[in-house]
């Protein structure tokens, strides 16, 4: 024991903030403060804090069966499997704990498709800016050097392209290319959406060549753009999918879905984990995708943004030399700021509201999901207010 180094590794530049209670879009510190919650845990907390279904859901599995070894048949892990098939492109679902596991195995199921062809193609192409997670794998993916500084020697096989720019793209596109990963839109790298067409395009530049499209959906999926996944809004349908963040609602729970064809070299003894899918997680995704899937849910995400995002335009008109410009889908929304980041993120604190920097000097607004339309004029308010301190 050192007694100078901290108890937890200090990998994290924490705001001194101890939550202790939280309900829908609330927080409450320890100090009795309540915060109006635009985090939700980064994307995690997609029905607010202590939805009643999910802890009654929670609760009840936690009495019957908490986990058990995918050596077995796991019924739950089925039904939401069966869910996410039915609601999507995809054949087939492999269950992780996180994103991160999630980008490692599509990693791998796109070297085993192209092993299984019987002509290997080596090279995933991703994009600066991108964020897939923080194993040697996902580090490698995103390739900036904030990430893989000391790291190295990175995992190869990856190349990374600037972002929006059709041309590199097109002329990397050659038959090396096992794979593109992409997230259509940007979260880590600030709220950059990829525009319809590029993503139809890079579809088309896909089939081309026959190179897999993987889409990291972990932050914009599970209705955070008002559709159940981004890539819906374009048309088009990816081969491989990592999904996280909001498919467990705060329970830690990851998933890759995949076609069949993607899928095809994944036979038994190929991949595995512990605890992915165990009982407890999927008995609370199955909630989580249910209450999701909902007549009229997506419709009020959509509606709610709409609402969200007019009176953010409104602020940015309002404080011009605090704001740039709102970015963003659905309830992933960011504002560019024009003072750093991190004061706009401090002062909204200040004014009891969270939210979380992003790059690209921005903040980024995650509300839950089931934000009411109240608590979207309380946050536009406060934000006013944090704006009006650094003006
Ligand atoms: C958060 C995130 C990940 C990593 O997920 P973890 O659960 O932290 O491992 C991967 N990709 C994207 C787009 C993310 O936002």
């Amino acid at each position: 024991m050192t007694a100078a180094f901290p108890a937890v590794l200090p990998t994290y530049n924490r705001t001194p903030l101890r939550f202790e209670r939280g309900e829908g879009s609330w927080l409450w510190a320890t100090d009795g403060t309540r915060y109006l919650d635009l985090t939700s845990g980064i994307a995690v907390n997609a029905l607010g804090h202590a939805h009643p279904d999910l802890v009654a859901t929670l609760t009840a599995q936690a009495q019957a069966l908490w986990h058990v070894s995918n050596l077995y048949e796991i019924p739950a892990q089925e039904k939401l499997a069966q869910a996410l098939v039915d609601a999507t492109f995809a054949d087939t679902v492999f269950f992780t704990n996180s994103g991160t596991e999630s980008a490692e195995l599509a990693i791998k199921m796109v070297r085993k498709y192209w092993h299984e062809a019987g002509t290997p193609r080596e090279t995933i192409l991703s994009f600066e800016g991108a964020f897939h997670g923080r194993s040697t794998g996902a580090i490698a993916a995103a390739g900036s050097e904030k990430m893989t500084k000391g790291f190295g020697p990175l995992m190869p096989g990856f190349k990374s392209l600037p972002w929006g720019d059709h041309d590199a793209l097109r002329a990397a596109m050659d038959d090396t290319v096992a794979a593109v990963m992409i997230e259509p839109i940007q979260g880590e790298g600030g709220i950059r959406p990829l525009p319809d067409a590029c993503l139809k395009g890079l579809r088309d530049l896909c089939d081309q060549s026959g190179a897999l499209l993987v889409l990291d959906e972990v932050q914009c999926g599970m209705g955070r753009t008002g559709r159940l996944f981004a890539h819906e809004w374009a048309g088009i349908s990816p081969d491989v999918m990592m999904v996280a963040k909001g498919i467990g609602g705060g329970f830690p729970l990851g998933a890759v879905l995949a076609t069949a064809k993607a899928a095809a070299g994944m036979g038994a003894g190929t991949h595995g984990s512990t605890y992915g899918g165990n009982p407890l997680a999927c008995a609370v995704g199955a909630k989580v995708m249910e209450i999701i899937t909902a007549e009229g849910f997506l419709d009020q995400v959509r509606r709610k943004s709409s609402a969200l995002r007019q009176s953010l335009e409104g602020l940015v008109a309002a404080h011009p030399a605090v704001f740039a410009e709102v970015r963003g889908m659905g309830l992933l929304l960011g504002l560019k700021c024009r003072v750093p980041n991190t004061d706009m993120v401090k002062a909204a604190q200040a004014a009891q509201l969270l939210t979380v920097p992003a790059a690209d000097n921005v903040i980024r607004l995650l509300p839950p999901l089931t934000i009411t339309e109240d608590e979207i004029t309380q946050a536009v308010t406060r934000l006013d207010k944090a704006a009006a301190t650094l003006s």
